[in-house]
């Protein structure tokens, strides 16, 4: 489960770094002097029903990074929104140099190792919240799976005769608890949310996550390109604040499908023509029977080759001015 080969190793030695942990995509460090930073170091691998795949997709962890980057920056204000706190290590919660001045953003850079440049940001360690925070625009996946039993999606009653693929008459939070590794995330309520945190934290996780689902959905739309759904991941930061932290509103971590093709598209295929890792996630499930168990078969190059161009042109229209 989640395995690493030789194909995509999980650690580097990097200079002034210790490696201290490897999730399914990303490797962590921490600094050989002090323990307040972190590096987060985004490897190409990818990964689908819970396994990492063979080979990986080549320049996928600079784009995600420079995405993540992206979102951050918008989040902070350039949207024209109010600055939600993010974990990435600005100057002025660095430690200052010999002569009081604070490290500029430039020292920052300085510290990510050659090795890794373009993928890899600098953080804040954060006291991390046990929860995924998902936010859903659109009915899909695991979402339209339960809808399609129940009428509700984790729990939540939705209107009936939907169909995959929908938008959903608000963005809904639904919450999934992060299971310890190796175990599968596990969708809860929002009491349950509140058993683990306390009622106050599990409000902020909850408002905060809708907020920036709307201020980014709306930023998508004005580029042409629907947020179906994403999850975001919340720490606490050395002052009690609650904080955003991983990647943000990645391929990884969000579906995201062309508006025009979902607006003209009759089947679900065609509406769901996506800028993230459904070509992976749907090549597996038509390729790889349950149970996936042992070693998933390798990706066909032309797979990897369109995942990359999707995954290219999504972050060439959201930048474009
Ligand atoms: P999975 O492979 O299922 O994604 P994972 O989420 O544990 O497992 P990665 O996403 O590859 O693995 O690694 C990122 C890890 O770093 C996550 O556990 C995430 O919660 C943690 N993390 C992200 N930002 C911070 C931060 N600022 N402080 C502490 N931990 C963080
Ligand atoms: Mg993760």
């Amino acid at each position: 489960n989640g395995r690493v080969t030789d194909a995509n190793p999980t650690s580097l030695d990097l200079p002034g770094w210790r490696h201290v942990y490897s999730g399914k995509v990303r490797d962590l460090y921490r600094p050989t002097d002090d323990t307040q930073r972190m590096l987060v170091v985004a490897s190409d691998r990818v990964s689908a029903f819970d396994h990492v795949l063979s080979p990986g997709i080549p320049g996928k962890g600079i784009l995600l990074t420079t995405l993540s980057l992206w979102w951050f920056d918008r989040l902070a204000g350039s949207d024209g929104g109010r600055s939600i706190p993010n974990h990435l290590a600005a100057s002025h919660v660095l430690t200052r140099g010999a002569d009081g001045a604070a490290n500029t953003p430039d020292d920052l850079q300085n510290l990510i190792p050659d090795a890794v440049t373009g993928r890899a940001m600098v953080v804040k360690s954060l006291d991390m919240q046990p929860i995924e925070c998902v936010v859903r625009g659109y009915l899909t996946g695991s979402g339209w799976a339960e809808y399609r039993e129940s009428g509700t999606v984790c729990g939540i009653p939705l209107p009936a005769g939907l169909a995959n693929g929908d938008r959903l008459p608000e963005p809904i939070y639904t919450p999934a608890y992060k299971a310890p590794l190796g175990e599968h995330d596990e969708n809860i309520s929002y009491e349950r949310t509140v058993d683990l945190v306390g009622a106050e934290r599990a409000a902020e996780l909850r408002d905060l996550s809708l907020e920036i689902y709307e201020r980014a959905a709306r930023t998508a739309e004005a580029h042409g390109v629907i947020l179906a759904d994403t999850k975001f991941e919340f720490g606490i930061d050395e002052n009690g604040v609650m904080t955003l932290a991983d990647e943000v509103l990645t391929s990884d971590s969000s579906r995201y499908w062309d508006a025009a093709a979902w607006a003209s598209g009759t089947t679900a295929e065609e509406r769901m023509a996506s800028f993230d890792k459904q070509i992976v996630r749907d090549w597996l499930a038509a390729n790889w029977a349950p149970p996936r168990e042992g070693e998933p078969p390798a990706l066909p190059a032309d797979i990897v080759e369109r995942t990359t161009a999707r995954y290219r042109e999504l972050l060439d229209r959201l930048t474009a001015a």
